[in-house]
């Protein structure tokens, strides 16, 4: 890091703060694997959607905890939680389908649906993240012992 010559110290710890506050918000822009994820979206969107579906940036966030996705169609934007992070491949390639095919489909309408069709374990998928939702619910759940 190049500091300006000539700061005082409190001065040069004042910068050295807002240089690091400045890192760690770009840092939590991009997490670890988006890289991957942005690849993975376009291998989907290739195979569900003949490519149709083009995300600009296809990202993990941490600050999502009520929805396992989302995307702004008008920037072309995708963000999955990190939550999903660790549960299987079909599951994690269904919420990216879902989030891509808003891209070419807004809200839930029939048409909607039946663009995620094309992916096969959709209704396997979203039984899976129900029963995730389900299981945080139940009392004495693996949380609560603190696991
Ligand atoms: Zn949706």
């Amino acid at each position: 890091m190049l500091i300006p010559a000539r700061m005082s110290e409190a001065e040069e710890r004042r910068w050295v703060s807002v240089m690091l506050d400045k890192l760690a918000a770009q840092e939590s822009k991009r997490m670890p694997g988006d890289t991957e994820l942005a690849e993975r979206a376009e291998r989907l969107s290739a195979q569900y959607f003949g490519g149709r579906a083009r995300p600009t940036s296809v990202r993990w966030v941490t600050n999502q905890n009520t929805r396992w996705g989302s995307c702004t169609p008008a920037e072309g934007s995708i963000r999955l939680s990190h939550r999903l992070q660790g549960m299987p491949e079909y599951v994690v390639d269904y919420v990216l389908v879902h989030e891509l095919a808003h891209l070419l489909v807004p809200g839930h309408g029939p048409r909607f649906w039946r663009l995620l069709e094309a992916y096969p374990r959709t209704e396997r998928a979203r039984g899976y993240l129900e029963g995730v939702v389900a299981a945080a619910r139940l009392p004495h759940s693996p949380a609560d012992r603190g696991e």
